[in-house]
């Protein structure tokens, strides 16, 4: 056990051990300089150099860990934050938090899908089936709200055979590009909830310490987050066309304009844009009379 001592400083974060939150979990912690040195063997992780403690568990306990005060911190997907929340209600377990950011990773849905054959007007069509899913209650909630009673069918794993197998006649799943619901016969016909990675923390003041701690690494992540969609721009550009220019640049704020020795009707411009650059933008630059074109990636941030 970690004594209470150690509870008061450092700040205890739980992260899914091992899966498809893990890595990108990792990277950003890396990339708010948060160096983790144990292997994903480690139960509890330490950071070296910020007194920080990584919880490394399944994701489905995570919410709990939160909720019940284990740990301070959590990432987790939103799809199991409210399938968690709404069964710990149920079992008279606590269920507060505090939301602090939504990450840009783990991006999914929780659909539903049928047999491919059959034919689809509409959620109105599952009243009275037999639905195979891992969400009950995200299930429930949404066809409740249509009033539209259905028999859950649960399952934590391989919720895509259930139709075939005879156990289902349709299901309700988490699907990211819908290969593997086409690979057993299955189309996905309606998405009920749509998922992203976040942080939570638990809602009780932390120690002073552990506050501070919050409070540096905060904008280090939202940092992190808003570099990742940035981009440096350079161009050398016609002195006459910089408000067209500047004009479809996503999100850049003022750039800085700097004189070209030798062509007074051109100048080199400097500009971050705040949301990714498509090469149509630059081509679409190239015809304003833009040259030297450079795109660069922005690797933190901070206002
Ligand atoms: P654990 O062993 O931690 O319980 P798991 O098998 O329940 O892992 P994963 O498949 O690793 O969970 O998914 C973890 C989370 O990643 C999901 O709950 C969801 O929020 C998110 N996710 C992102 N893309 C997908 C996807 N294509 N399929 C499933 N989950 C996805
Ligand atoms: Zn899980």
């Amino acid at each position: 056990m970690v004594s209470e001592a150690l509870n008061k400083n450092r700040l205890r974060i739980a992260i899914q051990k091992s899966g498809r939150l893990t890595d990108d979990t990792e990277a950003l912690f890396k990339n708010c300089g948060i160096k983790i040195t144990e292997s994903r063997d480690h139960l509890l992780a330490h950071a070296e150099n910020l007194p920080i403690d990584i919880l490394r568990v399944r994701d489905d306990d995570i919410p709990g860990l939160v909720m019940d005060h284990v740990v301070d911190l959590g990432i987790v997907g939103e799809n199991v934050l409210e399938e968690t929340t709404m069964q710990r209600a149920v079992d008279g377990l606590a269920t507060s938090y505090r939301r602090l950011m939504t990450l840009n990773f783990g991006d999914c849905r929780l659909a539903v899908a049928i047999p491919q054959e059959k034919e689809w007007h509409g959620l109105k069509d599952l009243e009275g089936l037999k639905i195979a899913t891992t969400y009950p209650f995200l299930l429930k909630r949404k066809l409740t709200e249509l009033g539209i009673a259905f028999k859950p069918v649960l399952l934590t794993g391989s919720v895509e055979v259930a139709p075939r197998a005879g156990l289902a006649d349709a299901i309700c799943d988490l699907v990211c590009t819908g290969a593997t619901l086409h690979a057993n016969g299955l189309k996905e016909v309606e998405t009920i909830f749509e998922s992203k990675a976040v942080l939570i923390a638990r809602d009780q003041e932390l120690y002073p310490e552990k506050q501070a701690l919050l409070d540096l690494i905060i904008p280090r992540l939202k940092g992190v987050l808003a570099a990742r969609e940035s981009k440096y721009i350079m161009m050398n550009a016609p002195k006459d066309k910089l408000k067209e220019i500047t004009a479809i640049l996503p999100g850049a704020e003022n750039p800085s304009i700097i004189e070209l020795e030798g062509s007074p009707d051109r100048v080199a411009m400097h500009v971050v844009s705040r949301e990714k650059v498509f090469w149509e933008t630059m081509e679409e630059l190239k015809r304003l009379g833009a040259s030297s074109i450079l795109v660069v990636p922005i690797e933190k941030m901070l206002d």
